[in-house]
């Protein structure tokens, strides 16, 4: 297992990581934990089309709007928001592995949420069991 690295180039951004994850999954395992250590980013699962990323970013863009303006000001660094997005969408998911690769439905795609790009984004790989 181990680390793969994504570049997003966008303030919020969804991307499409299924096949990166999947080349990084070694035989060996029942479980994989795939883990993104970053406070303003989260890892789901969905349907990868681009309808559907644009929906995301539509979602991530709109979801806190009443809560604006928020507290948590670092520096020149606003990012509050992407922290309470993070937090809220989560930053990991399990999934089954079968015979070495993942076990993902036929729409089920791993998809990396970036909220306070561009960035540099690491995604821990763990196999478990
Ligand atoms: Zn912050």
């Amino acid at each position: 297992m181990g680390t793969i690295t994504v570049e997003t180039h966008a303030g919020i951004e969804a991307v499409d990581i299924t096949d990166l994850v999947v080349d990084a999954i070694a035989a060996g395992g029942s479980v994989a934990l795939i883990s993104i250590p970053h406070t303003s980013a989260a890892i789901v699962i969905g349907p990868g089309d681009k309808g559907m990323l644009a929906d995301f970013v539509a979602m991530a863009s709109g979801l806190l709007r009443d809560l604006r303006p928020f507290q948590h000001l670092q520096e020149n660094n606003a990012n509050g928001e992407a922290h309470l997005l993070s937090a809220m969408i989560g930053s990991s998911v399990l999934l089954p592995i079968d015979d070495g690769s993942l076990a993902l439905g036929r729409w089920q795609r791993l998809l990396l949420l970036e909220f306070d790009g561009p960035a540099t984004r690491t995604i821990q790989i763990r196999a478990i069991g």
